[in-house]
């Protein structure tokens, strides 16, 4: 084997850190190289804008994770400001639309909420952090029980997860409380109404250090770490294209060209082996460009159906389980940090047979749309919850990318056309969630905002586009270890690779996949 090993990842989310983080803790000869498309928008990289104090830093920040969509980039661009309308889409903050309105977006009728961000640290930049596990038929079937929780448990590590965030909570109690009157009887024991597990670390003064990339870096970020020495991050630096020594079945990665965006030159860096981290669009996009075509790169595009709706929380059910100075007290810990108040997170997780949903409940001491001071529950004392379901999305062959190589996108790949469709199958799921959902409002309080069900693409959960699975038989794209088939020294990791379908938030799932995926390369390079 060579030396001192190269590895070089494309993309710097949370699943390209979990590679480099592995991969140089493991073995002490590797070098890792990553490439990042974005800024770096904090000191420390990768870190959760959420936690930067100053308003209009944290706006700034968020303005240049929009790739195409932020301020200078765009007109760079030429595409107008006035291509954003009314009526149009509009993306979360810090992320932009694949289909973005502008000459050389995707086309996404079908999916028209899809989007990605582009800065160091990805999408984990911009995050809500919740981090739930896998459970029943939502974890992969190649992976054995015991080697899951072990990959589970080192993925809630490196993501410095909390599974009893905000426990002491009174109000939060309160609720868990009267959804649990509701719903415990009819759900398996260990999977009743309980706190979301959160990623990030909890201050003294009872606000959270939100978790991002930065976390999973570790030591690979801090100043004199043995570690940073064998670990360079290069970010506003586009990964073009992955080199192959030739097309055929054995071939072998033999490294990346790369283009500098700020000087606009090209360059090509030898690796020994190329971990691919970026999105579950543009990773298979970059395979694609590559000349990688896998049958089912692309296809099998999932995401989590999701209905939304907000309650006013009733007084009289709530002073039931929780006092007046529960109230003060949740009230005073959301105020320490008035730009991201945090408190009381409650869920009710999946489980089979009968509840194939998650359950997410925010609490808020206001609804997060303006309400009439004459609406009855306006100013409600007790407060409000944001709540929404996530549903299943089942895989089939028809949901996912078409790449054009006549039709160039605005970064110079070919284009991409995303087909996707909700089917009985899920309709039936959707419809049996809503009312669930329905029940729970009724249970905590007043609908003042009624469950509606967002559009196709809003849950920035894409997973499916590059599936892994125990066999090359054509509906998959990576093997057990997350190498592509018959490219034994290319990785490929994200939410891309989860074949199954799910109803949790993905990325601790596929940070434990990166887990077992960069221990099998750290060994392959020993
Ligand atoms: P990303 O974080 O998307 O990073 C990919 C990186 O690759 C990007 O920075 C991109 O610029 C870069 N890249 C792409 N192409 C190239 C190229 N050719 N060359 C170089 N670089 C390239 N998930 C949860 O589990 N829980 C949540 O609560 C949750 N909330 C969310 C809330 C919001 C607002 C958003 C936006 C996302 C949320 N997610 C949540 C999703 C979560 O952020 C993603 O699952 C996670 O970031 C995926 O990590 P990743 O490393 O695979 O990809």
């Amino acid at each position: 084997m060579t030396k001192n090993p190269v590895v070089a990842i494309v993309g710097s989310g949370p699943i390209g850190a979990a590679y480099a983080r592995i991969l140089l803790e493991t073995n002490p000869d590797v070098r890792v190289t990553m490439f990042e498309a974005g800024p770096q928008l904090t000191d420390i990289p990768g870190e959760s804008v959420r936690n930067i104090a100053d308003p209009a830093e944290k706006e700034l920040a968020r303005e240049r994770s929009q790739g195409p969509q932020a301020g200078d980039f765009r007109e760079s661009l030429g595409i107008p400001k006035a291509a954003v309308v009314e009526g149009i889409f509009t993306a979360r903050q810090g992320t932009h639309l694949l289909d973005f309105g502008g000459e050389g977006s995707a086309h996404t009728e079908t999916f028209p909420a899809a989007a990605a961000s582009t800065n160091v640290g990805g999408m984990g930049a911009h995050w809500t952090c919740a981090t739930p596990a896998p459970e029943f038929s939502e974890r992969v079937d190649f992976i054995e029980n015991a080697e899951w929780d072990d990959l589970l448990a080192n993925a809630e590590r490196l993501l410095h997860v909390q599974s009893a965030a905000f426990a002491d909570s009174g109000v939060g109690a309160a609720i868990r409380s009267l959804l649990s009157e509701e719903f415990s009887a009819e759900l398996p024991e260990g999977f009743g109404p309980s706190t979301l597990p959160v990623a990030g670390d909890a201050q003294p003064d009872g606000t959270v250090r939100w978790a991002g990339a930065d976390v999973v870096f570790g030591p690979l970020v801090e100043a004199g770490n043995p570690l940073a020495e064998r670990f360079e991050l290069r970010d506003l630096t586009l990964v073009r294209r992955v080199e192959r020594d030739g097309p055929g079945a054995d071939a072998r990665v033999t490294g990346l060209t790369v283009e500098d965006l700020r000087t606009g030159e090209t360059s090509f860096l030898a690796a020994d082996a190329v971990v691919v981290a970026a999105d579950a669009f543009r990773s298979p996009q970059l395979l694609w460009a590559s000349g990688i075509r896998p049958a089912a790169l692309g296809r099998y595009l999932t995401e989590h159906p999701v209905v939304i709706s907000t309650v006013a929380l009733d007084p009289e059910g709530m002073a039931r389980f929780a006092t007046d100075a529960d109230l003060e007290e949740e009230l005073a810990r959301r105020a320490l940090n008035p730009a991201d108040p945090v408190g009381a997170v409650n869920r009710i997780p999946f489980s089979e047979p009968d509840h194939p949903f998650s359950l997410q409940v925010m609490y808020a001491e206001n609804p997060p749309f303006p309400l009439d001071p004459a609406h009855p529950h306006a100013g409600n004392r007790w407060g409000y919850v944001n709540m929404g379901y996530g549903m299943r999305k089942h895989p089939r062959v028809e949901d996912g990318i078409t790449f054009h190589d006549d039709e160039l996108d605005y970064r110079g790949f070919p284009n991409m056309t995303v087909d996707y469709a909700l089917t009985d199958v899920e309709k039936t799921e959707i419809a049996a969630g809503e009312a669930h959902l329905r029940r729970a409002g009724e249970a905590l309080g007043t609908f003042i905002a009624e469950p509606r069900l967002l559009p196709n693409g809003s849950s920035l959960h894409y997973q499916g586009t590059m599936r892994a699975g125990a066999n090359d038989d054509g509906t998959t794209v990576a093997d057990p270890y997350s190498r592509v088939w018959g490219i034994d020294n290319l990785y490929v990791g994200g939410n891309g690779l989860i074949p199954t379908a799910t109803t949790m938030n993905p990325t601790l799932m596929s940070v434990a996949i990166a887990v077992r995926g960069a221990r099998k390369l750290a060994e392959e390079l020993a």
